[in-house]
């Protein structure tokens, strides 16, 4: 078995700032349909573990290529991390698994973690909204966290920063965030809504105004921005993304489908030969989108 100090130092070795040792009998229920009761995906369960990766919010670089924010790469290093350290577990003598179905933001407000602002994000004092939570469930035993609320009060009321600026207007004032309008779940999906296509400018993945307009978060230069050519998309050429971003978020058609409504956003006549074959495809998606992309293109000129 591994101690405490020893899987922080592990965690820590990978990236994550801070670690907490939670009791698994207590883990909120609040979309109990949706969660895996650790007794059910670990028999003997004793410790929740939480952990947190911070990333850095970068400025968009208003290229007319596929932007994509730092939060999906830093997820992909987070996920891995977590892997890394459940197999430590095992290795050590303990049952572990990890990425339980937890309500993560409900677990970090109801540990004292962090707490929720207006644009929904959970915020943890010293690192703002920008990070990634992971969790491992396990039989081995660590000393538990204790935790009191620590976040300094902050009227959210007095600010709503994030809901003048959310490019979608997808936050009400109440803090409800309308998944259909919000561009960040918006770009993961496959068929983009027609509403709100063309606010997606060049995000290819993600969107963080919300986020970078808080006054409790810290935002670097668009030099960190990571960008990929929509001609590659396009042409199926995917390279590392699988495993910059992910498998399941860089699938094929839903690159080339999101290249084809950046590609008229953008205004890439340049694309349009390739448009024009992508019009042809037997995938109903590659079609509809590349045929609409087309003209929203030709609306333009
Ligand atoms: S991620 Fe973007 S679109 Fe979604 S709520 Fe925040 S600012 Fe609005
Ligand atoms: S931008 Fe202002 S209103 Fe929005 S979450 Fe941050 S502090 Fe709250």
């Amino acid at each position: 078995m591994i101690s405490d100090s020893e899987f922080v130092s592990a965690a820590e070795h990978l990236g994550f700032v801070k670690t907490y040792f939670l009791p698994v009998d207590d883990i909120p229920t609040n979309y109990s349909k949706l969660v895996s009761s650790p007794e059910e995906v670990l028999p003997g369960a004793k410790t929740l573990i939480l952990m947190i990766m911070p990333y850095e919010l970068a400025e968009n670089n208003g290229s007319r290529e596929g932007v994509i924010s730092t939060y999906y790469r830093a997820s992909q290093k987070a996920y891995k991390g977590t892997k890394e350290l459940t197999s430590i577990l095992i290795n050590s003598g303990a049952h572990a698994i990890y990425n339980a179905n937890i309500p993560l933001k409900s677990a970090i407000v109801k540990y004292n973690i962090g707490i929720q602002r207006l644009n929904s994000l959970t915020y943890i004092d010293g690192i703002g909204s920008a990070f990634h939570i992971q969790n491992i469930i396990t039989d081995n035993e660590f000393e538990l966290s204790i935790l009191s609320a620590g976040f300094s009060p902050v009227d959210c009321s007095k600010c709503e920063r994030c809901v003048k600026a959310c490019p979608s207007k997808a936050i009400s004032d109440t803090g409800y965030i309308d998944p259909d309008r919000c561009l960040r779940s918006v770009s993961e999906q496959k068929e983009i809504p027609k509403e709100v296509e063309s606010l997606l400018g060049n995000r290819l993945l993600g969107c963080d105004v919300c986020q970078m307009v808080c006054p409790h978060n810290k935002v670097y230069g668009s030099e960190r921005s990571f960008t990929y050519p929509l001609k590659k998309l396009l042409m199926g050429e995917l390279g590392d993304l699988p495993d910059i971003i992910g498998p399941n978020l860089a699938r094929n058609t839903r690159m080339i489908c999101k290249a084809c409504v950046l590609a008229a956003n953008n205004e890439r006549t340049d694309l349009l030969p390739l448009l024009e074959e992508l019009a042809g495809s037997k995938d109903e998606f590659v079609l509809a989108a590349a045929s609409r992309a087309i003209d929203r293109l030709e609306e333009k000129q």
